[in-house]
């Protein structure tokens, strides 16, 4: 666990973090940011056990020194998870009990005191200002590690006394090559994944092991064969099929998904650059029975379902009414 191996790019941060061990210059504050499912919560383990290691010779962290091998147990004395107690984010009492108090006295065993903070950006304005005290002037061992989706929430006061690390998101080519790698995801979904996770390697790694994930993209690729042999009755009343995601109209980035591989193969002749490959073959073929236009319509209708579900419209109406033009479009 915990280690330099488990990071997928992200580099820059990563010497950022090494170059601050290995010269001592090590900060009282940081905060992660960056896009969900980017590595920040990984981040913010490895720099923390960096910072605890105690053979700093070599590669950091080293894996096999005292302090290494305790993080991974998840009970390094030195190295506090602060989290809520109470409600879902980090209250004030939570900072009181679990930072100032514990901030007071020195380390058990190693040379700092680590707190970890995730999600920052969720703390009041009451719990930030309590942290401020510790902040504004930290005893020599304490380092704050806090992650945060954006650094806007954050008050400036603690921005200022804080380092802002950032993560990276990763270009799709590389999010499908470690799924492929080392996940051992064939290559074609490692692809498709790979594009859909815009990014996000968290989110890539989530999705490809999701079993909801892929029996949503088989319905939808189900529903869409069918729109050339069904009657116009039964292609409109898969919407009840539809209808048990909607909370989540996810369904409909996969029909876009879908739409938008059309239109290359049709703009380019081949599936090089379409996104779903294992689909290739089941693509080309209705890119040959279908015009641009048609196309592009059934891009429009499903955009326009997406905008209107966003501003609460009928699920049902709504959904009825793309898929009745999807049929009508599908010649
Ligand atoms: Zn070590």
């Amino acid at each position: 666990m915990y280690s330099l191996s488990d990071i997928f790019g992200n580099r820059n941060t990563i010497e950022k973090m090494s170059s601050a061990v290995k010269s001592g210059q090590i900060s009282h504050s940081y905060i992660i940011t960056g896009s969900p499912g980017t590595g920040k919560t990984l981040l913010a383990n490895i720099f923390a056990k960096m910072i605890q290691c105690e053979d700093k010779s070599g590669s950091i962290p080293c894996l096999h020194c005292s302090s290494c091998n305790v993080f991974d147990s998840g009970n390094h004395p030195d190295v506090i998870y602060v989290v809520p107690t109470k409600r879902k984010a980090v209250g004030i009492d939570d900072i009181r009990t679990q930072v100032l108090v514990k901030a007071a006295t020195k380390p058990y065993k190693y040379s700092r005191k680590v707190f970890i903070i995730e999600n920052a950006d969720t703390l009041t304005a009451e719990a930030q200002n309590s942290l401020l005290k510790t902040l504004e002037e930290p005893p020599e061992y304490v380092v704050f590690i806090m992650t945060a989706v954006s650094a806007r929430a954050l008050l400036p006061t603690v921005l200022s006394r804080s380092v802002i690390l950032k993560t990276e998101e990763l270009p799709a080519k590389e999010i499908s090559k470690y799924l492929a790698e080392k996940l051992g995801i064939p290559e074609d979904k490692a692809s498709f994944y790979g594009e859909y996770a815009r990014g996000s390697i968290g989110e890539a790694v989530k999705l490809s092991s999701s079993e909801e994930f892929s029996e949503m993209h088989q319905l939808v690729f189900d529903i869409l064969a069918s729109a050339r042999t069904s009657d116009i009755t039964t292609f409109t009343s898969n919407v009840s099929l539809l209808e048990k995601y909607k909370q989540n109209p996810e369904f409909l980035d996969i029909f876009t998904l879908f739409y938008r591989d059309l239109m290359i193969i049709k703009l380019i002749g081949n599936t090089d650059y379409i996104i779903q490959k294992d689909k290739a073959d089941f693509l080309t073929a209705e890119a040959r029975k279908e015009t641009s236009q048609n196309i592009s319509d059934k891009l429009e209708a499903v955009l326009k379902a997406k905008k209107e579900l966003a501003s609460n419209v009928n699920f049902n109406l709504c959904v009825e009414l793309m898929l009745m033009k999807i049929k009508e479009k599908t010649t």
